[in-house]
């Protein structure tokens, strides 16, 4: 089994009390039996969240994932992730920071799109209906702008705003269930074109959402436009989460026809048959 997202200390939004070094994530990964675990800390490009998000230690981050490559070598893969948000508002900084560090694997996500705060951070009871309507075809096409330039190997979460309208009873907005495959129709076919995988991230399994993200319905549709490549995480801000609701992730997966996930090495896609 692969975990391919996961945050340590590093990420901002990680309870310090509570959260564990890129050591303990490894050394839990071991436990779980896992062969490969990537580590992909928060790279928020633009600081949507004041200051939930500190800047990003990337040489200590890229210290001890290389100690940690070393320490494992021959039991666990240790791959040198990121997870690099919201690229395309700051390109500059973007370019910068993938020219410094070499990662072996970057997720490409979005948690917040332009005038406004991360999805998880909204003031829901203060925004109207068309304005988080507004925010949500916003979402839609800041994706596809990510998917455009395209620089980084899996698009995660893509789902990840229905969490937060269904945490506030406004899901009904996007009716992302009944419409996905047109919300996501060209995004799909781009990424599949572009040779981007689709993350499916497990983390709605275990907050109540009953989903991982995106749904079946939209992985299957991937499937049906001819997606091959996909990468599955949890997503687990904390060791305990570590891997959780992987493997019937996989066994699901399987059922509709996938024969293989993908890790990344190097920026290039491993496929591990299921
Ligand atoms: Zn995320
Ligand atoms: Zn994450």
């Amino acid at each position: 089994m692969h975990e391919t997202h996961c945050h340590s200390l590093y990420s901002g939004d990680v309870d310090k009390e509570r959260g564990s070094s890129v050591d303990g994530l490894c050394k839990r990964a071991v436990e779980l039996g896992l062969e490969s675990i990537a580590v992909t800390d928060h790279l928020e490009i633009q600081q949507t969240m004041g200051n939930i998000f500190p800047p990003l230690d990337n040489e200590g981050i890229k210290r001890d994932i290389t100690a940690a490559k070393e320490k494992y070598k021959g039991v666990l893969e240790v791959v040198y992730g990121t997870e690099l948000a919201q690229a395309c508002h700051d390109m500059e900084k973007t370019e910068k920071v993938l020219g410094e560090y070499k990662y072996d694997f970057i997720i490409g996500s979005a948690h917040a799109v332009r005038g406004f705060p991360d999805f998880s951070d909204m003031e829901y009871s203060a925004v109207s209906d068309a304005t988080l309507k507004h925010a949500w075809e916003l979402y839609l096409s800041e994706l596809e702008e990510l998917v455009d330039w395209g620089g980084f190997d899996t698009l995660a979460h893509i789902t990840y705003p229905y969490r937060y309208f269904m945490r506030n009873g406004r899901e009904g907005i996007i009716n992302v269930f009944e419409k996905g495959r047109v919300y996501y129709e060209s995004i799909l076919k781009k990424i599949i074109r572009k040779g981007i995988a689709l993350e499916v991230n497990t983390s709605g399994l275990r907050q109540g959402t009953g989903t991982t993200f995106p749904h079946n319905d939209l992985i299957i549709f991937y499937k049906e436009l001819g997606g091959k490549m996909l990468t599955v995480g949890s997503d687990a801000h904390y060791a305990c989460d570590l891997a959780k609701d992987i493997a019937p992730t996989c066994d699901a997966l399987k059922s509709f026809g996938f024969s293989s996930v993908v890790t990344f090495r190097e920026r290039k896609p491993v496929f591990h048959r299921l």
